[in-house]
């Protein structure tokens, strides 16, 4: 396994990252015993690297995982948060030690920024992030986003150490630009020093027909550091721990389709139309409905976003 310097943060990354939102509640939605062993089959194979987030709700997953690995320290950890106060990120930062078992988290991250506006918006929730830095419990700050504006705003502020942005073969997902604004922001985020991990290199499951071309797509760019590919079996994670080591002779990972399922209690209150960073839902009739179908990507955050839990990526 191939590993890099996450920009100038001093992490030492494997090139591939183990997305862990798969294994979760919101996807697969696999026990924590069951998720460990799918996460440890990654760590044995070489890959020190897991991104994660408060939503995903994989913290136990983890600490299981991180228990059993015998060399837990070289594990890198990313996580996010969506907390906007000082407050919300303390108890976000609490969380995250306590039900992980790390006293100190590698990479935390502001979830899902915009633009400069959430960016300032936040600003009280970096402050604790960039505090926690100060006193050893974090290692590097940054930000994860599905926006062109969100890379460049994170770009121009010094104390952000850490991008992870949406990118794919196709740029299914990519908002506010194009699949070549986001390259270009990307490439100078990478030349200001910040260390950068892909979401989506799948495009949340449309790109599974052409996955070698899809990841090869993401390999040849330098300024990526590390691409995070959502795994949720041992057979998977070994496909792709062979891929990324160079094999090129494997079968892609059996395609999974996913689709959105709404339950018929839906009430029609619009939170998750609110949440789509995409675009891809409405409310039609008193109830959530798809209005732009190749748009999602199965971020799986309108299911978060749901009072009645009547959506959900399956
Ligand atoms: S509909 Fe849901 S899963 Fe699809 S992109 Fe929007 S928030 Fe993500
Ligand atoms: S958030 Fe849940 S209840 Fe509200 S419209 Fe969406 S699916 Fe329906």
């Amino acid at each position: 396994m191939k590993y890099t310097e996450l920009g100038r943060s001093g992490l030492h990354v494997s090139k591939l990252c183990f997305g862990a939102l798969t294994i979760g509640p919101l996807q697969r939605n696999l026990s924590p015993e069951e998720g460990s062993q799918v996460l440890l089959r990654a760590l044995e194979l070489g890959v020190n690297f897991i991104d994660t987030a408060e939503l995903y709700e994989t913290y136990h997953h983890i600490r299981l995982a991180l228990q059993r690995f015998p060399w837990r320290e070289r594990v890198v950890v990313a996580t996010k948060s969506y907390a906007y106060t000082r407050e919300g990120m303390l108890q976000s930062l609490e969380r995250a030690q306590r039900e992980m078992g790390l006293d100190t988290i590698p990479i935390f991250l502001l979830h899902e920024q915009e633009s400069s506006h959430t960016l300032r918006g936040h600003w009280p929730a970096l402050e604790v992030l960039w505090e926690a830095k100060q006193a050893g419990v974090v290692q590097a700050v940054g930000i994860s986003t599905h926006h062109v504006q969100a890379v460049q705003a994170a770009t121009a502020i010094p104390e952000i150490e850490i991008i992870s942005p949406l990118i794919n073969m196709t740029g299914i997902g990519i908002q506010g630009g194009t699949r070549e604004e986001m390259l270009k922001a990307i490439a100078q985020a990478a030349q200001a020093g910040k260390g950068i991990y892909a979401m989506k290199p799948l495009g949340g499951g449309h790109l599974l027909g052409d996955w070698s071309k899809a990841l090869d797509y993401l390999l040849q760019i330098d300024a990526i550091h590390s691409i995070a590919v959502g795994m949720k079996s041992t057979a998977e994670v070994e496909s792709n721990v062979a891929f990324f080591q160079g094999r090129r002779d494997l079968p892609s990972p059996e395609p999974v389709s996913r689709r959105l399922h709404i339950d018929d209690w839906c009430t029609g209150c619009g939170a998750c139309a609110a949440a789509c960073p995409n675009g891809v839902l409405e409310i039609r009739e008193g109830r959530a409905a798809v209005a732009v179908r190749n748009q999602c990507v199965f971020c799986a955050y309108c299911g978060a976003a749901c009072p009645e839990f009547a959506i959900k990526v399956i």
